[in-house]
């Protein structure tokens, strides 16, 4: 059995991770030869355009997914014209575009808070009015890690920023939200769906800095949320013709959630199910994909993740830390703000692993 991986970062290097274990062999292909999952996996280096290459490296007996969505859709469907493809191609299709996306999302019946889509810059100033000027401004395709995103505070800050702002983006009003919460399910071939706790994110300047997971049965609130969470998740997942891992972001307002967005794929906030769960969203993205059984989602106690961005924090002050586990992507370059590893605390109490991460990393 083997999986093929499209891309080469650190998703894919902790896939194979995952991989190697079930007896499943892995091939990446990727555009960069110096990539994470280069150390840990046999890769071969293509360009996306070259589809006659990447579709001669494939054998017709491959499963094929991948772990970043701006890859050529035309490329997904020619491979799934020979080979299974999971996540289905629709999934990718649909995420590609965030208006499209939260279109897709209304019809469903999940919440969306407000936005305009804004084809010509020329009608910013308009739709920015409509949202009182509080709002963000996002690039409708190819943005990540807050990049592709400007904050409009007031009137001012479309003047600072409209040399920068391109055509086809999605004005959204300003969100205050309570906190920010990820649903990361997943769905069998035969369509059983699990799900993981939720996952409680914080994040600095657009980019994922911490998660924590709230455990099952912690409170009749809580619990509701989680149902309500895999509720919009799981319509998603079914209207996809899902298969794999599939994460939802959501901002929180009360007992209600807004979705942001989805990822058809392994998440940054699931990173903590490595140690802190039965089968970890790598594993259970393998199994799904490779038509396998799906392991168990039940956690063990409370996990704090905190990404390493640009940082060469100290090995061994982390190390010797009980319940701390370092993971390092060994990407070609640390720069700044650049996601380069991470550190998962976990421990059978929310204060115990709350004083440890605060130990090591001084904040909360
Ligand atoms: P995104 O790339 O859409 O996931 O945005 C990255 C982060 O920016 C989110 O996780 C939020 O912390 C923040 N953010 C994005 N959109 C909004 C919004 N409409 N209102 C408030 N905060 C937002």
């Amino acid at each position: 059995m083997r999986l093929v991986i499209l891309g080469g970062g650190q998703l894919a290097r902790m896939l194979a991770l995952s991989s190697h274990p079930l007896g499943i062999d892995v091939l990446v292909l990727t555009e960069e030869a110096d990539c994470p999952a280069a150390q840990v996996a046999e890769v071969v280096v293509t360009d996306f355009k070259d589809f006659n290459k990447i579709l001669s490296s494939l054998k017709s007996t491959d499963y094929v997914t991948f772990e970043f969505e701006n890859i050529p859709l035309n490329l997904v469907k020619e491979i799934a014209s020979y080979n299974k493809v999971y996540p289905s191609e629709n999934s990718l299709y649909i995420t590609q575009h965030r208006v499209r996306e939260k279109k897709f999302a209304e019809r469903l019946g999940i919440p969306v808070p407000k936005y305009i889509h804004v084809e010509n810059a020329s009608s910013l100033e308009t739709a920015l009015s409509e949202l009182s000027f509080q709002a963000i401004l996002k690039t409708c395709s190819s943005g990540y890690d807050g990049k592709g995103q400007w904050r409009i505070s007031d009137k001012s800050d479309l003047l600072k920023y409209s040399s920068q702002i391109p055509d086809d983006i999605v004005a959204e009003s300003f969100v205050r939200f309570d906190r920010e919460v990820s649903i990361i399910i997943v769905k069998s071939f035969d369509g059983e769906i699990r799900s993981y706790d939720i996952c409680q994110n914080v994040h600095e300047s657009g980019t994922l800095r911490k998660t924590v997971n709230i455990p099952k049965n912690s409170s009749q609130e809580e619990d509701k949320i989680l149902n309500l969470g895999v509720d919009y998740a799981s319509r998603i997942a079914n209207a996809l013709d899902y298969v794999g891992v599939l994460a939802v972001e959501f901002f929180q307002i009360g007992s209600e959630l807004f979705f942001n967005e989805y990822a058809p794929r392994v998440h940054n906030s699931g990173h903590w199910t490595i140690e802190g769960t039965v089968t970890s969203q790598f594993e259970n993205h393998v199994r799904a994909c490779m038509c396998l059984p799906l392991g168990d989602t039940t956690s063990y106690g409370f996990s704090a993740m905190r990404n390493l961005l640009g940082e060469t924090n100290d090995k061994t002050e982390i190390l010797k830390t009980p319940g701390a586990h370092y993971h390092w992507y060994g990407k070609s370059e640390v720069r700044d703000r650049r996601k380069v590893g991470h550190v998962t605390i976990n421990s059978d109490s929310k204060i115990q692993t709350e004083k440890l991460y605060q130990n090591l990393f001084g904040d909360s």
